[in-house]
């Protein structure tokens, strides 16, 4: 049996996403600026209608990038001069910390339940900050951030600050109003949502003034130059027309494997409180998360243990870091991600041979007279 629950690092594309965009490579493959390209051009404005309904934007306020990084660099680096104060927190996507990296900004702490200090960010606005960067779901805990209060914090002290949210994690799983939330910017990725690698987008409200990354043609009004991923854009409109179905299955499936977790394995802990529907990080204290994923590969079960962009890394994770949580703890945390595609048995399964792996693991554990404490 093959179960994959990396669904936070990419998910599979979906049936009707690859239908949508076969005619696109073998018929109407035509670049869009050409003059007799009408159909392909018209097909691209119809997709920005549907990604910017996803999120209750205007068409206008969509640009098309090639995924979450770019749209993340963008929206940062579109905005900031030298000179200006950026605000974010400890726990972002390292899309997010490596570009903030170059400026002058303020990494927000996090508590043990993987919330937002929000009275650090109150004391954290500069007369010079011009951005404030905040996540909307967590990637490797799911754990959900309160954008709207983020959002009334920032604009009671200072309406220029700008509000970018990363929601490469959220789309699709809860309902976003760009409307009722007034975000100025926000972030998301085609793969996390069933549609293929390489796209994504970035909102930005009309109004907001954003230098282009890319110089070249007059593509996306010329705030992204290079010929269209034309494939990509509209398995995107697609994706986001068909998303957020499923999403309550999704959770009880999450649920059930968590509580079974939980039931059979004394060492076990869920990371992180309030968070997304399809996403669990559990601490298995005292044992190495690397060995535990082999020993799942070896059952055909894919997991991880964090970030995607971070395998190889001898670190523990910076999110689990940030929540300080203890090294015994940090070590042993695997990520579990479901989508609408996972199944009742494939949890059934994955819950008996967890269950099996570490208690075979317990056994050979050096930390034996730990483990019998938190037995106790
Ligand atoms: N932001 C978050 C929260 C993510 O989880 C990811 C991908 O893992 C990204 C940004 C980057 O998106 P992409 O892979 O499309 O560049």
């Amino acid at each position: 049996m093959q179960v994959y629950l990396d669904n936070n690092a990419t998910t599979k594309v979906d049936e009707e996403v690859l239908k949508e965009i076969q005619p696109y490579f073998s018929e109407n493959y035509f670049n869009p600026s050409s003059l007799y390209a009408h159909e392909v051009s018209k097909k691209i404005e119809e997709v920005r209608k549907q990604v910017a309904q996803l999120i209750n934007a205007h068409p206008s306020e969509i640009i098309f990038t090639s995924g979450g990084t770019e749209a993340i660099n963008l929206a940062i680096k579109g905005v900031i001069e030298k000179d200006e104060h950026i605000i974010t927190t400890k726990v972002e996507h390292s899309a997010t910390l490596n570009t903030c990296k170059n400026f002058d900004t303020t990494y927000l702490n996090v508590n043990k339940n993987g919330d937002l200090d929000l009275k650090q960010l109150e004391d954290s606005i500069k007369i010079n900050t011009k951005l404030v960067s905040v996540m909307w779901a967590n990637n490797e805990t799911g754990v959900i951030f309160p954008i709207d209060e983020v959002i009334k914090i920032v604009k009671n002290i200072n309406p220029e600050i700008l509000v970018f949210t990363d929601a490469v994690q959220a789309v699709g799983k809860i309902d976003i109003d760009v409307q009722k939330t007034h975000v100025d910017m926000l972030s998301l990725s085609g793969h996390k949502i069933h549609a293929p690698k390489g796209i994504g987008a970035l909102y930005v409200r009309n109004g907001i003034k954003l230098k282009p990354l890319i110089s070249g043609g007059h593509q996306e009004r010329g705030l992204r130059g290079g010929t269209e991923n034309v494939t990509g854009i509209i398995a995107l409109g697609k994706a986001c027309e068909i998303a957020n179905s499923n999403n309550s299955k999704i959770e009880r499936l999450r649920n059930k494997l968590e509580q079974e977790i939980l039931e059979n394995c004394f060492n076990a802990k869920i990371n992180g409180q309030n968070r997304i529907n399809n996403t669990t990080n559990i601490s298995f204290q005292y044992l190495e998360s690397e060995l535990i994923l082999m020993e799942l590969e070896q059952c055909g079960i894919y997991a991880s243990s964090g970030s995607a962009c971070l395998t190889g890394s001898l670190e523990p994770s910076h999110v689990l870091t940030a929540m300080e949580l203890d090294f015994t703890q940090a070590n042993g945390a695997i990520r579990f991600s479901l989508s609408k595609y996972t199944t009742e048995k494939e949890i059934d399964y994955t819950i008996e041979k967890i269950s099996e792996i570490i208690s075979k693991m317990i056994e050979l554990c050096p930390y034996e007279d730990e483990l019998k404490k938190l037995k106790e």
